[in-house]
């Protein structure tokens, strides 16, 4: 059996697309054109590309991008009050904050400064709690986890009902994947770094989710006949074969993966992409609600 490949990077492309024809309709009948405000705190390069993807995201679907940079040791004071002037800013519809924070700043008091109208993130404390609390809706979801949910429905994934495995529980993706697989009526196993019998738990999971950041981890025979398998990792490995010397891998041994699972996403090309897309949809979403 050889597993259907998810692909990302066309999903993402029609979400793109989406919201470029959304922002169209939205400036055509009088309302504000989407802005996105980023903040980003220090020179870590993998931060400085991601916020310049996300502003040429911006670019290509009409959306207005606003950057702020501040010196790795801004005082949490200026970090907040940047996040504080955003929120009054009527052409900003979102507000991102690129994490990792520099080390001494306190991330979630800055998470929390931000409005949760503006949170396209989806990582406030309050649109947090509500995702996890039963009837309550979070303003916004996370990104990532968001793309993963899409993409296993895209995939034709029977997600009520179904046994999930998660592998991480970051802030970021595997908590709240989890939240968003409850919401969907799966029933969750959220597993880490202190879980006994990994391969195992993993073994149960008719939907896995690997979100660990350990490269090509996960081995074909983790995974059950027939499982959908959604891979966030992101790990570069050396390769002396390629011209930049490394190539980029998942968390799932992917060759070993795709004789096992019934569908799987590839690293590039699988949830990557999706995240881009999850912000500009949010953050066309909130200048929609804004103009209502
Ligand atoms: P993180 O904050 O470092 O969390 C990693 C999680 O994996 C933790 O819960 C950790 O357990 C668990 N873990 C680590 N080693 C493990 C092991 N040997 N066995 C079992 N569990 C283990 O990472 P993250 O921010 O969630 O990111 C995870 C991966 O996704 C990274 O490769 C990252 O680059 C990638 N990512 C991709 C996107 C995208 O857009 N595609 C977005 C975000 C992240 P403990 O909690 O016990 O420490």
């Amino acid at each position: 059996m050889t597993a259907k490949i998810i692909d990302g990077k066309a999903i993402a492309a029609e979400i793109r697309e989406d919201v470029a024809a959304g922002v169209e309709e939205l400036v055509k009948a009088g309302g504000p054109r989407p802005g996105l405000a980023t903040v980003l705190v220090g020179e870590n390069p993998a931060s400085q590309t991601y916020v310049r993807m996300k502003h040429k995201a911006c670019l290509e679907v009409g959306i207005e991008s606003f950057g702020t940079e501040l010196p790795a040791d801004a005082s949490q004071e200026q970090v907040e009050k940047v996040v504080s002037e955003l929120n009054k800013d009527p052409k900003v519809h979102g507000i991102l904050v690129q994490l990792p924070l520099p080390a001494g700043l306190d991330e979630e008091s800055v998470l929390r400064a931000i409005s949760i109208e503006k949170d396209v993130d989806g990582f406030h404390p309050i649109n947090i709690g509500r995702l996890a609390q039963k009837g309550r809706e979070p303003i916004f979801v996370p990104c990532t986890p968001a793309g993963c949910i899409v993409l296993l429905k895209k995939a034709g994934a029977p997600l009520e009902g179904s046994r999930a495995v998660i592998v991480g529980r970051s802030n970021i993706v595997g908590m709240p994947a989890a939240l968003l697989l409850v919401k969907e009526n799966a029933t969750i196993t959220i597993c880490h770094s202190r879980t006994q019998d990994l391969p195992g738990v993993c073994r149960e999971g008719d939907i896995l989710i690997a979100a660990i950041g350990q490269p090509e981890m996960i081995r074909g025979d983790w995974i059950k006949p027939g499982a959908y398998v959604i891979d966030v990792g992101v790990n570069r490995v050396d390769d002396p074969t390629k011209k930049r010397g490394y190539r980029l891998v998942g968390d799932v041994a992917f060759d070993e993966a795709v004789e096992v699972a019934e569908a799987i996403t590839p690293v590039p090309g699988g949830v990557g992409p999706m995240t881009i897309a999850g912000l500009l949809k949010n953050t066309l979403r909130s200048a929609q609600r804004a103009d209502q």
